[in-house]
């Protein structure tokens, strides 16, 4: 009989092959295992993040930005050219070898922890004495025993009631992220993260987009100031944003894609498209898991239930990342796996959401930490607000990259800083400090004395950190 294992974790997205690192570094014997499939039906380790997420709509974003670039702003460089193209099936190419790099690296970085793969789809069995059971369906099915068990299994597209995914005109962000050619109209139902970042890469490769919204507000999680900055952008981009719009029907043909939804103002209208894309959220992966062989508990929406510390109602049975609550952003599974596999070891770490980092991957890059100004207002909490324009900065102004601000919120009594908010040029980077400033409890006073580099974007922090004190220098 084969030994028990100190660990298996059942998901090798962010999550689970950080886990499995982390828990291996400890010293843990450990096998992950995934079910993900490449094209050639091989192993492809990275989960969601790293085949139809993060990693491919990045990709996607940098290509479609360059050639928003080269047709909008390269001539203010004065750098011409007499024919500007696209070529679609070598743009998803290149997407398709970043993602094999990064599925390679994580096969690697398995080798290199001594992390042993499995290929499969991970089901709970039962339970005995030396451990928990899992059957691994694969090419080479096998049953492992594991002391610990750490379940990574993430999250898919939700459709709409209904309407099924069929990846060719009802796509999800698989099928957005394999468009292969531009299509004239594309719908987007639902303008969050992925939707804004989806319609944004066929936007700017020449699409018309539509994106309808149900709620009333638009970003509505993100500061209010910072959403309606970013709106104005979109529009004046031409990505077309219908707010509080209720879908009532879609019908998909040869023809594309016909949208019924009532409008806010109560107006029937049809959206008619060729492609249309459906992100109007995701659900826990739990049905291949069997967690009813083993009693492990979900909650009413699905997902599998954990305390603060990810630790489910079974002994030794953890579960991390999308299939739990709290944000669905693959930094906060790492974090998870890593804290997980450090309290198997009987390390006592912490993992704050409020110094979890959000990131909209648009132009303007969207990125916030903490609290924003309308929480803080709900809560009653008198607050100090900074804010620096990026109009203001030269860096912004030699990349020809201006529009948006940074906005700092810090307690008015003990000037800590509460939320730092960003739209803007490498806002993605930029949120970086102002975490790590939360992170060692800094005050914007603390922030606004530390030397930045010049000419540096990160000089509107600084700035902002300034102008909490109502002392800007550059503005
Ligand atoms: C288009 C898109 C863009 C995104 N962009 C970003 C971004 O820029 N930044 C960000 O932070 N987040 C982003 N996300 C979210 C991010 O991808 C997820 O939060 C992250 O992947 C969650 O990681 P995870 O490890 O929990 O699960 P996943 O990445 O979903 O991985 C779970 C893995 O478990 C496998 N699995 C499931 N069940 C079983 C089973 N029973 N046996 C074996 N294997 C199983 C799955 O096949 C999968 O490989 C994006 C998501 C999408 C869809």
């Amino acid at each position: 009989m084969a030994a028990t294992i100190d660990v298996a974790v059942i998901g090798a997205g962010p999550g689970g092959y950080i886990a499995a690192i982390r828990a291996a570094q400890l010293g843990f014997s450990t096998v992950c295992i995934d079910e993900w499939k490449n094209d050639k039906g091989g192993p492809a380790p990275g989960g969601t993040c790293t085949n139809v997420g993060c990693i491919p709509s990045k990709a996607l974003l940098q290509s479609s930005e360059n050639f928003e670039q080269a047709g909008h702003q390269f001539a203010d460089h004065g750098i011409g050219f007499s024919k500007l193209s696209i070529d679609v099936a070598k743009m998803l190419a290149r997407k398709k070898t970043v993602v094999k790099q990064n599925n390679d690296g994580i096969v690697y970085l398995f080798k290199k922890n001594k992390v042993r793969f499995v290929h499969g789809r991970g089901s709970f069995v039962g339970k005995s004495d030396a451990g928990y059971e899992i059957a691994v369906s694969g090419t080479a099915p096998e049953t492992l025993t594991a002391r610990h068990v750490i379940v990574a299994t993430g999250s898919s597209a939700r459709p709409l009631p209904g309407v099924a995914f069929d990846e060719s005109t009802i796509l999800s962000n698989d099928g957005a992220l394999s468009i292969d050619h531009v299509p004239e109209t594309l719908g987007v139902v639902g303008a969050g993260v992925i939707g804004l970042e989806m319609g944004s890469v066929w936007r700017r490769l020449g699409a018309q987009v539509t994106l309808l919204e149900s709620m009333p507000s638009f970003l509505g999680a993100v500061d209010a100031q910072i959403a309606a900055e970013a709106h104005k952008a979109f529009a004046r981009q031409g990505l077309e944003i219908s707010l509080g719009a209720k879908i009532e029907r879609v019908e998909s043909g040869a023809q594309g894609v016909s949208v019924a939804y009532v409008d806010a103002g109560g107006e029937s209208r049809t959206l008619a498209v060729e492609q249309l894309i459906v992100s109007i959220g995701r659900v826990p992966n739990t049905v291949g898991l069997a967690p009813e062989a083993v009693g492990l508990a979900l909650d009413e929406r699905g997902f599998v239930s954990v305390d603060a510390e990810c630790r489910t109602n079974l002994d030794k049975v953890w579960a991390i990342g999308d299939v739990v609550r709290g944000p669905m952003l693959a930094h906060k599974a790492e974090e998870e796996g890593v804290a997980v596999a450090e309290r198997i070891a009987g390390q006592k770490p912490h993992v704050d959401f409020n110094t979890v980092p959000w990131v909209i991957y648009t132009h303007p890059e969207i990125a916030w930490v903490g609290q924003t100004e309308q929480q803080l207002k709900a809560s009653g909490r008198t607050y100090r607000v900074g804010t620096f324009p990026f109009m203001a900065n030269g860096r912004a102004r030699a990349l020809g990259d201006t529009t948006g601000f940074v906005k700092m919120l810090a307690d008015a009594e003990t000037d800590r800083i509460l939320g730092v908010h960003i739209v803007g040029p490498m806002a993605s980077e930029l949120i970086a400090e102002a975490v790590m400033a939360m992170e060692f409890k800094a005050s914007a006073e603390d922030l606004a004395r530390i030397c930045h580099a010049h000419p540096s974007l990160s000089e509107a922090t600084k700035e902002a950190a300034l102008a909490v004190d109502k002392r800007a220098l550059n503005f």
